[in-house]
């Protein structure tokens, strides 16, 4: 062999430490990102414990031996808590800790009993047992971005195997105490395998944090912050320039007198006002609709494949739900109202610039009107748009 087992494993040391390095620099850009923060910290432990065993291998003294198993398993569960957490978004404190206090208890109790070579399998397979559990994590999550996710979960799944071989041998060996870290063509083989693993799960974890970067700003992008609805522009994205089905209903929302909502109470006052119409309105989808926020107190709301005289309902439902909900504004209760033009499906179908004016119209006659109402395009459309505008 041209490098002896320790300089392997030195450089799976640095390389670690290097990979470590990278994830800390993505948190820090980020810092909203604290699963890297977490993978950090796991990879400190590891790259720690791959130093200390280092030595272990120089001078096996049950120092090494133990400060070694706490930082391995104390690594290994937090690698574990870290892709728990891209899964579910939260950091499983509780998890990690029993996972690596059960694993260090398992492999020291029976260092300090002095049976080194059960200590040793049992090391391994602990560690097995949270790469493979790293492993499902990702495999959970791998809807997110399937390529570098399966590419991730098939090297935890790789180097957990590698760990495996490691106890196997050593339980064939049958030898409950070596006096020495153990050595033999598995021992090898595994330091391959985490020299291999370690580098693909470093680039494709960096790979992944920028394919949910990329999917964050996607959705940032289309997404109205106020009120979590679509933002007008993906509203046009979607629909700018296709003609609409004949069946698609367009309906506009304007809410009644919302100026003097923000003269008398603020306007954080009115933006809570804006988000309970929202809510109203999203409580009022069915699948398929879409709602949108056009800006201000101004809402959208598109369906598709409308009976006749749905959409008529649907709009006189959204209103009525809205006059009677109750919005707690610090120690009063407010009462907001809407208007509501809408745009009906058609024989003939037209663009969507074409619907929204039309339910514009509708919108701005039912202001006209008295507010708190649904005005229908229907009877607007026979009146050509230079004769309505000067009529008013
Ligand atoms: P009308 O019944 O005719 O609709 O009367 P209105 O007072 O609602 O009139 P208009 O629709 O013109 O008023 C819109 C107001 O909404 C003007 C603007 O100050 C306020 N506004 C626009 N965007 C926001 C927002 O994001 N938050 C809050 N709080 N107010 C906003
Ligand atoms: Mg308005
Ligand atoms: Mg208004």
């Amino acid at each position: 062999m041209m490098l002896d087992y320790n300089s392997l494993l030195l450089a799976l040391g640095v390389s670690t430490a290097c990979l470590a390095v990278t994830l800390m620099g993505g948190w820090l850009v980020r810092r909203a990102e604290t699963v890297l923060l977490t993978a950090t910290v796991g990879l400190v432990f590891v790259v720690s414990g791959i130093f200390v065993y280092s030595g272990y291998v120089d001078r096996p003294e049950i120092g090494f031996g133990i400060a070694n198993f706490v930082l391995f398993h104390a690594g290994f569960a937090t690698i574990w808590g870290a892709g728990r957490q891209f899964l579910t978004g939260r950091l499983p404190l509780p998890g990690i800790a029993i996972r690596a206090l059960a694993a260090m208890t398992f492999s020291i109790v029976p260092l300090l009993s002095g049976y080194d070579g059960l200590a040793f399998i049992s090391d391994n397979l602990a560690i097995a047992l949270l790469l493979f559990a790293t492993a499902r994590q990702y495999w959970l999550a791998r809807a997110e971005a399937p390529a570098p996710i399966l590419g991730i979960t098939a090297l935890y799944t790789l180097t957990g195997i590698s760990f495996v071989l490691c106890a196997a041998v050593l339980i064939s060996d049958g030898k409950l105490v070596l006096g020495k870290a153990p050595s033999n063509w598995a021992e090898d083989l595994s330091l391959a395998v985490c020299i291999a693993g370690m580098t693909g799960i470093g680039a494709l974890s960096l790979a992944l944090h920028q394919w949910r970067l990329a999917a964050r700003h996607r959705l940032e992008a289309i997404t109205d912050p106020l009120t979590g609805l679509l933002n007008r522009r993906a509203l046009f994205d979607q629909y700018g320039t296709r003609p609409m089905g004949s069946t698609t209903a367009v309906i506009v929302f304007d809410i009644d007198h919302f100026k003097s909502v923000n003269d008398r109470f603020g306007h954080a006052s009115g933006d809570r006002v804006i988000k309970a119409f929202a809510a109203e309105l999203a409580t009022h989808c069915r699948a398929g609709d879409i709602a949108a926020r056009l800006g201000g107190e101004e809402f959208a709301l598109v369906l598709k494949e409308t009976m006749p005289g749905r959409a008529e309902l649907a709009a006189e439902r959204i209103r009525r739900a809205f006059e009677a909900r109750e919005i707690e504004i610090d120690d009063e209760v407010l009462t907001c109202t809407v208007s509501v033009g809408v745009a009906p499906g058609r024989a003939k179908s037209l663009d969507f610039d074409a619907m929204l004016s039309a339910a514009d119209k509708a919108l701005y006659a039912a202001k006209r009107g008295g507010r708190n109402r649904v005005e229908l395009a229907g009877h607007l459309e026979a009146v050509p748009v230079e004769a309505s505008r000067t009529a008013s």
